[in-house]
């Protein structure tokens, strides 16, 4: 079966989907996306996920693609063509394709969207929260508007990169006063030796992830005390549990931090049992 992609307005083969030569998110990186999860035929968190869209397209003064009606039509469509039952889709929305030039192009330029969605091993994931990843902390050198979803990502590129180097899996920014912001592609989260869950505040200088959102409501279910306050490298040093959350790994635990096993270097009890009660918590809209 070939993957099928959704181009402004077209389904189209996946090895065929392309954009404009000069789509500005080509040429500027003047795109925003997102990624949600699929599992067991559900998309989960969806409404988030596109309030979240919103605000990104506000926040850079770009036009709607579409209703959220037609989108979630199109979404759901993308993933039935493609069967997808437990993965992903992505979108990204651009400001559409116009001659370089820095400045917005003309109002009555319509913005670009394409959807991907492909299948995931699930396999792949447990082995993941079985065995936990290890990480790397990097210098914070990405811009302050990180709270935007955009597709401008190449620190967190680089970042993966250098920690892949380096015999890690992710990095975590940690800024030039040694406060840990989040990481390449996920929040951080730790368990304190008094099993108080933290996490740090998202108003600014890290994305506010879907995830940690529904983590919250996850929480108050089992009766687990969260605070939201800034951390230092040295506290997720001495933490219980240090784990990442995103929509692709939902809550994945982290073992050894700069070559230092976290705790006793094993996957904790707390991110594992946040994870199982995660997906009955979370809303699911049926494909
Ligand atoms: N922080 C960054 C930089 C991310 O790229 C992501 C997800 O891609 C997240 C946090 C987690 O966000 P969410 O839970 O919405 O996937």
């Amino acid at each position: 079966m070939s993957r099928i992609a959704y181009v402004n307005g077209q389904y189209v083969r996946h090895p065929e989907a392309a954009v404009h030569v000069e789509d500005r998110g080509f040429q500027f990186a003047d795109g925003v996306y997102e990624v949600c999860e699929v599992r067991q035929g559900m998309i989960v968190d969806l409404s988030r996920h596109l309030n979240r869209l919103d605000r990104s397209l506000r926040e850079l003064k770009m036009a709607s693609p579409m209703s959220r009606a037609a989108l979630t039509l199109v979404i759901r469509e993308v993933l039935r063509r493609n069967r997808v039952r437990n993965g992903i889709f992505y979108l990204q929305v651009t400001r559409g394709a116009a001659r370089r030039d820095h400045y917005f192009p003309a109002p009555d330029t319509p913005p670009t969207i394409t959807i991907t969605a492909k299948s995931t091993d699930p396999s792949v994931a447990a082995k993941k929260y079985a065995n936990g990843i290890k990480v790397i902390t990097v210098p914070e050198n990405r811009w302050d508007r990180v709270d935007i979803k955009t597709v401008g990502l190449l620190p967190n590129v680089l970042a993966k990169q250098q920690a892949k180097e380096q015999g890690a899996q992710d990095a975590i920014f940690v800024d030039r006063d040694g406060i840990v912001m989040e990481g390449a592609s996920s929040n951080v989260w730790i368990v304190t030796p008094e099993g108080e869950l933290v996490t740090r505040p998202a108003e600014h200088g890290i994305l506010k992830g879907i995830t940690r959102t529904t983590l919250m409501d996850v929480a108050a279910k089992l009766d687990l005390k969260v605070a939201e306050r800034e951390f230092k490298v040295e506290e997720m040093m001495a933490a219980r549990e240090v784990f990442f959350t995103s929509a692709t790994g939902i809550c994945v635990p982290i073992v050894e931090i700069d070559g230092k096993p976290v705790a006793n270097g094993h996957p904790g009890t707390v991110s594992a049992s946040i994870r199982d009660a995660f997906f009955d918590i979370a809303e699911k809209t049926p494909i």
